[in-house]
């Protein structure tokens, strides 16, 4: 029997990886896509590898026409939101004209379907009442460059959708974290920047120092609110979603996240609860392009394709991260 086959753009990286774990587990035939730019080789542990670049339209080109691919899942992004501002040419470049090149190979090789890595940034400022979970209705007014590159890509694919017949599901992730729970694929990124494994690699070594980016926010501690999201229940997303789409289904949008709200704040507490170490901490300037609060609902998930995360503690997916980097190193890439 054929066996779906699903392009995997960046699945070297850390959230396409598991994606990709996913997909093999539920019976599709992946081809990873990669420029390995920050993406590891060995972490396209499945399906078949390819290097090459989303800008390269020849490229992209040869590879639709040696596989017969069912669907696209696009992660290869630059995803920081700091540098995003600072040098906003590269994720134009990379997250705009980069994705446009994809979605028009697809067009050209027939190929309808597509998984889109988008993210909360969309959104930029939280709703005025801090209780309220942003859904999907909220008003789409990002705040930083890197969440104005996702934006005009959702907004291509619905032209596209109503021009050529794509069909999309846009996946906006909160804060994915954790690594899986066998320690197989974990958080690096280099230089790496992420809360999470900075928070680690300051518990393992009590020469570094966390900097809190800010505690004058308005905000119940003063320091920036997020909605962690462990890694595999996000891949997991992304085998239903695919499914949605192969069943024929439409083209949607959905937040993914736990619907709670950590603070800065309170990560450090949990990763000096897990790894029962202290973390030294120091007070900075805020960083440019954060929002203070960027808590979501996935009741749409849940409820239209019976998304169900598994890790949604945060104590679970720190302690998957902390085992991962107690395996792997802890403070490889890190830069404080
Ligand atoms: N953050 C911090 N110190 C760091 C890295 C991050 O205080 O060394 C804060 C950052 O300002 C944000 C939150 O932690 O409020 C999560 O940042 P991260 O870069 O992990 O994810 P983002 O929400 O930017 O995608």
């Amino acid at each position: 029997m054929h066996k779906s086959c699903v392009l995997i753009t960046g699945g070297a990286g850390y959230i396409g990886s598991h994606a990709n774990a996913a997909l093999a587990r539920a019976g599709f035939d992946t081809v990873v896509y990669d420029n390995l730019s920050y993406g590891h080789r060995d972490l396209a542990q499945w399906g078949t590898f390819a290097q090459g670049d989303i800008l390269d339209a020849a490229s992209l080109d040869r590879i639709f026409e040696q596989r017969r691919i069912d669907a696209v899942m696009h992660f290869a992004a630059y995803t920081y939101v700091g540098e995003s501002v600072a040098d906003p040419a590269k994720y134009y470049t990379n997250n705009v004209a980069g994705a446009l090149n994809l979605l028009d190979a697809m067009r050209r090789h027939g190929v309808e379907n597509i998984i889109f890595s988008s993210t909360c940034a969309v959104y930029g400022l939280p709703p005025g009442d801090p209780d309220d979970l942003l859904t999907e209705e909220h008003p789409k007014q990002p705040i930083n460059p890197y969440g104005r590159t996702k934006l005009i890509i959702e907004q291509a694919m619905e032209d596209f959708g109503r021009a050529y017949g794509l069909r999309s599901v846009i996946l906006r992730y909160f804060n994915a974290a954790g690594a899986d729970p066998q320690s197989r694929v974990g958080e690096r990124h280099i230089p790496e920047t992420h809360l999470i494994p900075l928070v680690l690699c300051a518990a393992s070594d009590p020469t570094r120092t966390l900097k809190v980016f800010g505690d004058d926010y308005d905000t119940p501690d003063g320091s920036c609110v997020r909605d962690y999201i462990h890694v595999a229940d996000l891949a997991d997303a992304h085998v239903l979603a695919l499914k949605h789409l192969m069943d024929g289904g439409s083209s949607e949008a959905f937040n993914l996240g736990n619907g709670l709200g950590y603070s800065v704040f309170d990560v450090l507490d949990c990763a000096e609860r897990v790894s029962k170490r202290p973390v030294n901490r120091i007070i900075q300037e805020r960083r440019p392009g954060d929002s203070p609060y960027l808590v979501g609902s996935a009741q749409r998930i849940r409820s239209k394709l019976g998304w169900r995360p598994r890790l949604a503690d945060l104590d679970q997916i720190i302690a998957t991260a902390w085992a991962w980097h107690s395996k792997d190193g802890f403070c490889k890439g890190a830069s404080f």
